[in-house]
């Protein structure tokens, strides 16, 4: 296995690191940070580096400008807020490449911290494009991942720029946690039963992975509107409720239904479902079986008997992993499900369980409920964390390796 180097292994008086992160904070429409948990978790590596006198630049994503650069975007408004964190003035530099961030690069002292405009706002960066990472590679001497939200994204400053700097490549602390308890999640040492619970609206982003864990949990637990894929390929009527449709969803499904027959019962759909007659919190509501949802409605919460049977499985478990809402838990009215699974996690983690929970809206769910610290790991990564559970080393992982 080839060696995967942390800051740990480095010295950095003198140097200048480069390092990528994940400031792709939620915020609220007077762009108040509304969850920096992102942040918070790469303080660690920021401060080892200024601790040891080396100098910083720091590089991120922020949503999905597509390449367009524009004022809603911009990381700007991250300084003042850095700054009060880390206590030391952060410098911003409106470009990523270019004579004039060399330029403030070159002016950095020791302990000093230059945060560069949005990557995103080149193309280049999500078409992995080896001239944009060879002029990022210009900015540093060692250059640091810990940006594990998106380790699992082919992007230039996550894949290719790592290239250019030889043994010179590490991970953050941040990323180095990350690793470790989804590795102890998949070690074979944890504790059966096994439950896994999968909700969420983007069942593209998910399906995939229940062919791995169909392999070693003991319990599927569906929810949200991932469920609903399942409900009509048994045969039910799920109304208007949300459902995608692609072909990469429909042969998975097919796969799960035929290849792992024997192992269906592990499978949990929910039984009972919420329904309301309009995408809203105030909407009429129902509660009725999954499978005969009228037309004219659609199932935004899991019901009373899904939510006691979900919970009972969760009691039992010894080892549990959670991505995805049960409901659309955002509405007060169809958040009940959501929550009374974050409450059970919390108690039975409480009781001795382990438990690792990632994505913003569980975690979110936990905040709501006042127990995220109950958890055994927060992952800052949703889409990263499922990707892990493949099996298969990330593309941002790959790149470090020596
Ligand atoms: P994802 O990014 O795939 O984890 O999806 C999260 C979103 O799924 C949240 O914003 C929820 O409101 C939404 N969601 C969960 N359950 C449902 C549902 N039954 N119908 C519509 N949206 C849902």
């Amino acid at each position: 296995m080839n060696k995967i180097k942390t800051i740990n292994d480095f010295d950095f008086k003198n140097q200048t690191a480069l390092i990528r992160v994940d400031f792709n904070v939620p915020i609220n429409e007077l762009s108040e940070i509304t969850d920096d948990t992102r942040i918070q978790c790469t303080i660690p590596t920021i401060q080892k580096i200024i601790s040891e006198k080396g100098k910083i630049v720091l590089i991120s994503h922020f949503g999905r400008p597509k390449g367009v650069p524009s004022k809603i975007y911009s990381l700007k408004f991250l300084t003042d807020y850095l700054s009060k964190k880390l206590k030391i003035s952060v410098n911003f530099c409106e470009n990523c490449i270019g004579k004039t961030v060399i330029k403030k690069v070159k002016k950095l002292k020791n302990g000093e911290i230059l945060l560069l405009e949005n990557l995103r706002f080149y193309k280049e960066e999500e078409k992995e494009d080896e001239n944009f990472a060879y002029e990022l590679s210009k900015l540093g001497d060692i250059y640091i991942n810990d940006a594990f939200g998106v380790v699992h994204r082919s992007h230039a400053s996550i894949t290719i720029l790592p290239k250019f700097f030889g043994e010179k490549k590490c991970i953050g602390l941040l990323m180095k946690k990350e690793i470790q308890y989804i590795d102890q999640f998949l070690s074979r040492k944890n504790e059966k039963p096994i439950t896994v619970i999968l909700g969420g609206a983007k069942i593209s982003s998910k399906i995939e992975i229940i062919e791995t864990i169909i392999n070693f949990a003991d319990y599927i637990l569906i929810g949200g509107g991932m469920s609903f894929s399942f409900i009509k390929k048994e045969g039910g009527k799920i109304g208007d409720s949300i459902i995608e449709n692609n072909k990469i969803i429909e042969n998975t499904l097919k796969t799960i239904f035929n290849k792992y027959q024997n192992k269906m019962k592990m499978l949990h759909l929910p039984k009972d479902v919420i329904i309301a007659d309009s995408f809203n919190n105030n909407a009429n509501t129902k509660i009725v079986p999954i499978h005969s949802i009228p037309n004219g409605w659609m199932g935004l919460d899991i019901g009373p008997v899904s939510i006691k049977t979900f919970c009972k499985i969760i009691e039992k478990s010894k080892t549990i992993f959670w991505n995805g809402p049960l409901g659309v838990f955002e509405f007060s009215n169809f958040s009940l499900g959501t929550r009374s699974i974050a409450k059970a996690i919390a108690n039975i983690t409480g009781k001795g369980a382990f438990s690792l929970v990632g994505g913003g809206d569980s975690i979110a769910s936990l905040k709501m409920e006042n127990c995220e610290k109950k958890i055994s790991y927060l992952s800052t990564g949703g889409g990263a964390m499922l990707a892990s559970l493949k099996n298969e080393i990330l593309p941002g992982i790959k790149a470090i390796k020596l």
